[in-house]
């Protein structure tokens, strides 16, 4: 199933490159983009008239086109969780907003953190939104779309902690969600004699400290703000780790659909639709 989307996402696409080279000749790469975009929606809504060339393509899931697949990790609030059966967040609003603009359905994956990038480089998902840190390490797996919020790595810990500072970790067990840039920069403590300890969810944790089994999470800052506010007894230190940006990560070298994020980003920007989406979720201190 997902594959047949997937073959006829490239299709799709394909198509749209071909329409944009047909009926472009200005060499503007920012207009070619718009144009794809455009075509595909074209592509998709107009199936009864340009019949013989869209119809292998766009009919044989019955579907007008492809979706738009995201890969995420809902246990990230508030930018992607769990609400009763549903996957909400900032992350989500904004990829919708993007599909919205590209005239494409959204389709959710909801995986493991550290299964994001390598389902990205198989092409089986077209972006992950997941509250994202641009890292120089990723870049050389994913490309990143610009930036659309800032962040930063702070440390939990419970409120009788004698674990003042980022200095205080040394030789103390801090536990991380695996594979994130918390793990990264908690990682660099190890040489200090201090123990890391991944979780697949952030939450297991914050669970775990607050069960005494571990001394401190370190961990993104919304996260940490939600997890403490729904929990007795654990605070966030007022020195961050480090201070870092979000952006949507796509598969090395699909430069069209980083355009089209882009430029959707860009106008989502311009619009205030975004800071709206971000207050919606997280408000003003
Ligand atoms: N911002 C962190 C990272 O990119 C954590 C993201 C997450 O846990 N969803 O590694």
């Amino acid at each position: 199933m997902m594959k047949k989307q997937i073959s006829v996402l490239f299709m799709a696409a394909a198509m749209a490159g071909l329409l944009t080279a047909c009926g472009s000749s200005s060499g503007d790469a920012g207009k070619g983009a718009t144009t794809a975009a455009a075509a595909v929606e074209t592509t998709a809504g107009a199936s009864s008239e340009k019949k013989e060339e869209t119809q292998a393509p766009t009919t044989q899931d019955g579907a007008a086109g492809a979706p738009l697949i995201m890969v995420t990790n809902a246990e990230f609030p508030p930018y992607e969780y769990h609400d009763g059966g549903e996957i909400v967040g900032i992350d989500v609003e904004v990829s919708q907003a993007i599909a919205e603009k590209l005239g494409r359905t959204l389709e959710i994956e909801d995986i493991a953190f550290d299964s994001i990038i390598p389902e990205l480089q198989s092409g089986k998902a077209d972006f992950g939104a997941a509250g994202m840190t641009v890292d120089e390490d990723r870049l050389k797996n994913v490309d990143f779309s610009d930036t659309y919020t800032t962040a930063s790595q702070v440390i939990i810990v419970k409120d009788d902690s004698d674990i003042a500072g980022p200095d205080d970790l040394k030789g103390k067990y801090i536990g991380v969600q695996l594979g994130t840039t918390g793990d990264i920069y908690a990682s660099d403590y190890e040489e200090e004699g201090s123990t890391i300890e991944r979780y697949n969810k952030g939450f297991e944790a914050v669970q775990a400290m607050m069960q005494g089994k571990i001394d401190a999470v370190v961990i993104d800052n919304e996260p940490a703000k939600v997890f403490v506010s729904q929990n007795q007894g654990i605070k966030i230190l007022d020195e961050a780790l480090t201070v870092e940006e979000y952006a949507i990560a796509v598969k090395k070298g699909n430069t069209e659909l980083l355009e089209q994020i882009n430029k959707a980003l860009a106008e989502l920007k311009e619009s205030g639709e975004l800071q709206a989406i971000i207050d919606k979720y997280i408000s003003a201190e």
